[in-house]
């Protein structure tokens, strides 16, 4: 059930556990955020900031109410992801993540039994991922921040921080922070997650009918005769924005990604809004929105605000034609000689939400029509082709097509990836590969 979370309070089984994520959170957070701001180094990308947490408290760290290790990874590339790239507000983001208020949980959704937290406005997402997953985003966090860097208007999920909680019997658990691509205030009416992949990729169509926040997949969109909505300018830039993070996820070798689409229906509204009324208190012992906000406005003074951090930013700016957004003329499909706009200079946001957070359906006029806005981004992008991948693709191969199973090489994934996503959209058509009956 997307978007729907039940509350985590006292007694909750995941209650410590949360809670020692959002203090970790919360202290590292504003302790990275309270320095002034510098450019990145090569060592900010394996930089690695410990606390440990008691009862009593240190220098370093406030008490707490359970023991417990937290550990910030990369805390300045995150925090130059946030504020210089996903146009993030530090107190927003320490705010929504961490006061008092709760947070609701997803549950867990895929098969892989990460579990899902939503921060308390909706705006992000808390994911447990595995150790794998973790030390692959390491591995490739460079070349993450040099595409978002390169692609201001990039479909891939946005990560603002990656953090460990490490439990006093030893257990250790992984976690990023990413957005939320679904509107906080508005009903997803239909949810799609598409990999291009026909075998096994079908929600019973006969549940769906009661369940209006099922997750459909590919075969549900395809006997369904869908198609993205939007005109021609719409379908060049998203195309080539695709092209760009399909060849991305190619270079770092993985697949079984998804392009999540959510559509809301303009006339049906909000009426089924179920989520407002979830929001209730997490902790009394989280400290509340006001000391929050004054203990940043007070780390601000020397922090991110700071004159000097601001002409450091600027010169940043003004000296790295990396971040024009410029594209790469690598392609022959038509969208090639498509510009993606230049990166405004104070926000660039992305084309792709910039209709009420999401890409208004247009017609072939690129005039706006029928009432739909979309909520797309590219998610779970942090599975390498290692040897259980490649042991699937062997096994599921013999059973059925072994170009149509997800688990293909990373190639062949983002060329069946962008295909697929070029055949969904009006005017488009797929081609054999995605016929079912
Ligand atoms: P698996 O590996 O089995 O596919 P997973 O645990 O890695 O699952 P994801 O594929 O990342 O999970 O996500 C599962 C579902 O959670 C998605 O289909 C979607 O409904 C929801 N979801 C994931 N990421 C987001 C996001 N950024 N915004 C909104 N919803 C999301
Ligand atoms: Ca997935
Ligand atoms: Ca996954």
């Amino acid at each position: 059930r997307p978007l729907v979370g039940n509350l985590i309070g006292e007694g909750h089984v995941n209650y410590v556990l949360m809670y020692n994520m959002l203090t970790g959170i919360r202290v590292g957070v504003s302790r990275c955020q309270a320095k002034i701001k510098r450019p990145l180094t090569d060592d900010d990308f394996t930089a690695r900031h410990k606390f440990s947490f008691d009862i009593v408290g240190n220098e370093l760290t406030p008490s707490a109410k359970y023991d417990f290790k937290f550990k910030d990874y990369a805390p300045w590339v995150f925090r130059t992801l946030r504020e210089d790239h996903f146009q993030i507000d530090p107190a927003d983001y320490l705010l929504s993540l961490t006061s008092k208020y709760i947070l609701s949980e997803l549950g867990s959704p895929g098969k892989s039994g990460s579990f899902f937290y939503f921060s308390r406005d909706y705006r992000f997402i808390i994911k447990t991922i595995r150790h794998a997953e973790h030390k692959f985003l390491l591995k490739i966090l460079k070349q993450y921040y040099t595409h978002i860097q390169e692609n201001p208007h990039t479909l891939l999920s946005r990560f603002y921080g990656l953090h460990r909680v490490k439990l006093p019997r030893g257990r250790k658990i992984h976690f990023v922070i990413m957005n939320n691509l679904f509107p906080p205030h508005k009903d997803v009416h239909e949810t799609y997650d598409l990999k291009g992949s026909t075998v096994g990729r079908e929600y019973p169509e006969d549940k769906a009918a009661q369940n209006p926040r099922a997750v459909l997949k590919d075969n549900n969109w395809i006997k369904r005769g869908k198609k993205l909505e939007i005109g021609p300018e719409k379908r060049a830039l998203l195309t080539e924005q695709l092209r760009r993070d399909s060849e991305f996820l190619e270079r770092i070798s993985v697949m079984d990604y998804s392009l999540l689409i959510g559509i809301h229906n303009l006339k049906r509204g909000n009426r089924d809004n179920v989520r407002r009324n979830t929001l209730k208190v997490f902790s009394p012992d989280l400290p509340n929105a006001s000391s929050i906000r004054s203990s940043i406005k007070s780390q601000a003074k020397v922090g991110a605000h700071s004159p000097e951090a601001i002409a450091i930013r600027k010169a940043m700016r003004s000296s790295d034609p990396k971040r024009l957004g410029e594209p790469s003329r690598t392609g022959v499909d038509d969208s090639s000689s498509f510009h993606l706009p230049e990166e405004d200079d104070h926000r660039q946001q992305c084309l792709f939400y910039q209709d009420e957070g999401g890409l208004r359906a247009t017609d072939e006029n690129d005039q706006p029509m029928g009432g739909t806005i979309y909520y797309l981004g590219v998610i779970d992008i942090l599975t390498p082709y290692n040897w259980v991948k490649k042991m699937e693709h062997v096994w599921k191969g013999m059973k059925d097509d072994i170009h149509k199973i997800s688990p293909v090489p990373p190639p062949e994934y983002a060329e069946r990836f962008f295909s697929f996503m070029k055949g969904i959209m009006r005017g488009g058509e797929l081609d054999e590969r995605f016929k079912v009956e």
